[in-house]
């Protein structure tokens, strides 16, 4: 069997990298390891330049029903309200949508164009010469291989596109804060019917923000079609990961940040609810985005625990640069110098967003000259962009 391109992984960066290859002339062959689509709750939206990019594909209609996109009045940034309407042109869209819709849409587009995505074939090796690349296969009926012209990892954070290629994941960890969030059901009439805001000790607490207090981070947010999203941090290393996170121990954590009891129940229904506990925050960005015919897409490249979600922003705008230098419109050595740096900034605002929420007295004066800066024009534009990311 033979493909000009072989993508690994059909989560949102790979559907969307095969649907831009066919879009340009190009057959791809798409593997996926898993048999169904996960079922797993993951983002809840994307923000940033990758939005207008989906729009003029006709996706943000397909996404959303609505018929343009329009810049945000206002978005997050280290536990800031970010005024974004005093900007002229204000680069942040957001496009709320669930990723398991994002990646049905893309896959019926996809199948639509007359690929089917091979589910349950994992990838599972690699060789290559100057001609081509020969990949191994465990498909449902046993292993085969491939020859392609170019292999695409678009295989998450864990890669064994990367790996198999050599290519390492150098980054840092974080592993001093403790992340839990949790859908849950909100005690009655915490939260105001008129201005949305949850009453509690410290508050209210406006919805879609991250809020820091003497204890730590907490934020509350819905998303259609499911119950309240409640997520605190906390910077406690002494936490034991083997035992299983439960919405009571989202509860104690919210009577240490808050500094009083929130009581939030399990939800009833069948879900999936999220309940996830994460101890310490990754960032890495590969060392190359190529190597060789092998090349990363996504969070195969790039992982950051950012706050905001700038993660399908980045893998996005990776898929379709690299389409188009794939279907012959640009030098494909070019790409890791095209995608690296919007990565690097990512993953630098990241941090900086840490820094501002994180604990500590000495984090109030970091906080007063945050706020002074976005007051002016120039530091406004600044962190937009940031939020807008690359
Ligand atoms: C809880 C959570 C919330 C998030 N919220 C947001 C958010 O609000 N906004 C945002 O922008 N980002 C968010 N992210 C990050 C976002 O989900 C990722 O950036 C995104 O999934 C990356 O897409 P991807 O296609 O690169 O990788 P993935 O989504 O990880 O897809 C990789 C695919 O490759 C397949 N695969 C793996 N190994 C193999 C193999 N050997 N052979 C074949 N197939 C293989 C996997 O099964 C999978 O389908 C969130 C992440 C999490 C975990």
């Amino acid at each position: 069997m033979s493909g000009e391109v072989v993508v690994v992984g059909a989560g949102p960066v790979g559907l969307l990298l095969a649907l831009e290859l066919v879009r340009d002339g190009v057959q791809p062959v798409v593997l996926e390891a898993l048999p169904q689509p996960s079922n797993l709750p993951k983002a809840n939206g994307i923000v940033g330049r990758a939005v207008p990019v989906l729009h003029s594909r006709g996706l943000y209609r397909a996404l959303t029903g609505r018929r343009r996109p329009r810049p945000a009045p206002r978005f997050m940034y280290g536990g800031f309200a970010v005024d974004l309407r005093r900007l002229r042109d204000n680069p942040v869209y957001v496009l709320p949508v669930p990723q398991r819709r994002l990646e049905a849409v893309l896959a019926e587009r996809l199948a639509s164009a007359g690929v089917a995505v091979r589910r349950g074939h994992t990838f599972s090796g690699l060789s290559q010469d100057s001609s081509g690349v020969a990949v191994t296969v465990d498909g449902p009926s046993g292993s085969y291989s491939l020859r392609c012209d170019y292999l695409v990892g678009c295989d998450g954070a864990h890669s064994a596109v990367r790996k198999a290629a050599g290519i390492g994941f150098p980054g840092a960890v974080d592993d001093a804060v403790v992340s839990r969030s949790a859908h849950v059901v909100l005690p009655k009439g915490a939260v105001s019917s008129l201005t949305a805001r949850l009453r509690a000790p410290g508050g209210p607490y406006r919805p879609y923000l991250f809020h820091r207090t003497p204890g730590g981070v907490f934020s509350f947010a819905r998303f259609p079609g499911a119950p309240h999203l409640v997520t605190t941090l906390e910077w406690d290393a002494s936490v034991d990961d083997s035992v299983p996170m439960t919405v009571g121990e989202l509860r104690a954590s919210l009577a240490r940040v808050l500094g009083a009891d929130l009581a939030v129940e399990p939800p009833s229904g069948t879900g999936p609810h999220v309940l996830r506990r994460a101890v310490a925050r990754h960032s890495r960005i590969a060392d190359s985005y190529q190597a060789g015919r092998v090349l990363l897409a996504g969070d195969a490249a790039h992982v950051v625990s950012g706050i905001g979600g700038p993660g399908l922003n980045l893998g996005i705008l990776d898929a379709v640069d690299l389409a188009g230098r794939l279907a012959g419109g640009g030098p494909l050595d070019g790409y890791d110098q095209a995608r690296r740096g919007p990565a690097e900034l990512v993953l630098a605002h990241a941090a900086e967003q840490s820094a501002l929420l994180g604990p500590g007295a000495e984090v109030e004066a970091r906080r007063s000259s945050f706020a002074a800066s976005l007051a002016t024009e120039a530091g406004l534009r600044r962190v937009a962009e940031a939020i807008a990311g690359g």
